[in-house]
């Protein structure tokens, strides 16, 4: 179905994710945008469901084995300066990457990102945030691949609210624009904010990220809600509520996807709230 594209099949799932929980699965890493309309078509043909793998730092893959074809775009690494201070990312690139690469040629702005274990693809897709920022702050427009086509859409024609996105399609790409700073001194926030990050989230553990998102509307903090019902420290087989940020379930070693779920039930049946998840479960 893929021949002469780079295919993993019966891949371990959980070794590309940092929940490290799945089974099995099938994942394509194609090398440039004629490889990537090849898998979608081959998909399209074989009435295979496709699904964008970032950096695996959002999801949940199932125990069982996926039939979702999981389409990686690792290959798409480049960062190219388009001009002082603008510069185009491909969706592959991890945030650690990007943040030294803005470090070195002395681009101030995404400092608060360090630490967020993610692609640049996912970030954008997601609207990745933290600490009063978010990805979009510093996007100019996101290159697609939408119906086969490549397009660039510029930032006012997207739609982005809090951790979402209504960009339809492959993000292969996006143009960021940043701000001169000093090198010491993006070094000294970044080293700031990945020192907030480890002193306030279970970050040596296995875990998504926050499971729920806000609710801005009803004004649901989960996290708090769940910290103020006891709730940390809970154990669902290998799953657990961490101890250290109630927003986060982390996987102690041997946890399962149903023992997330279960937990994820657990808190929405103690809080009362229908919380709206912010990790996705793959299937
Ligand atoms: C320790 C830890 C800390 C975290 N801290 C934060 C934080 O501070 N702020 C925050 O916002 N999040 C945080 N997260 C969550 C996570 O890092 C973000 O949601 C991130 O944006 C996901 O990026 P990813 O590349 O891992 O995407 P994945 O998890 O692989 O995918 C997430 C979604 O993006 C889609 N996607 C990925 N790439 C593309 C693409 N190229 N085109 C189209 N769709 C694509 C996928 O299909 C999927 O729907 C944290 C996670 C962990 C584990």
């Amino acid at each position: 179905m893929f021949d002469g594209l780079e295919v993993l099949e019966n891949a371990d799932l959980k070794n590309y994710c940092t929940f490290k929980i799945g089974g099995k699965g099938t994942i394509v890493f194609p090398k440039n945008v004629v490889e990537l309309k090849k898998v979608i078509r081959e998909c399209k043909k074989n009435h295979n469901d496709y699904f964008i793998l970032g950096n695996g730092s959002n999801l949940l893959f199932p125990d069982n084995n996926l039939s979702t074809i999981l389409v990686s775009l690792k290959h798409f690494n480049k960062i190219k300066e388009v001009k002082k201070g603008k510069i185009f990312v491909e969706a592959g690139v991890n945030l650690f990457y990007l943040n030294h690469f803005l470090k070195e040629n002395s681009l101030g702005g995404l400092e608060w990102s360090y630490g967020i274990p993610a692609s640049m693809g996912g970030a954008v897709f997601m609207n990745a945030g933290a600490f009063g920022h978010s990805i979009f702050d510093f996007i100019e427009s996101v290159k697609v691949l939408h119906n086969s086509k490549v397009e660039v859409l510029k930032k006012e024609n997207i739609n982005y609210t809090y951790r979402s996105s209504n960009i339809k399609g492959i993000i292969l790409g996006a143009t960021f624009n940043f701000s001169y700073c000093h090198k010491h001194k993006i070094d000294e926030k970044q080293q700031y904010f990945l020192t907030c990050r480890k002193s306030c989230q279970p970050y040596e553990q296995f875990s998504a990220g926050s499971v729920f998102k806000h609710n801005i509307d009803k004004k649901i903090i989960p996290a708090k809600l769940i910290d103020e019902l006891g709730l940390k420290g809970t154990k669902i087989g290998g799953a657990e509520i961490s101890k250290k940020h109630a927003g986060f379930i982390v996987n102690n070693g041997d946890a399962k996807a149903i023992d997330v779920l279960a937990i994820i039930e657990y808190i929405k049946y103690k809080t009362g709230e229908d919380l709206e998840l912010e990790i996705i479960y793959v299937k």
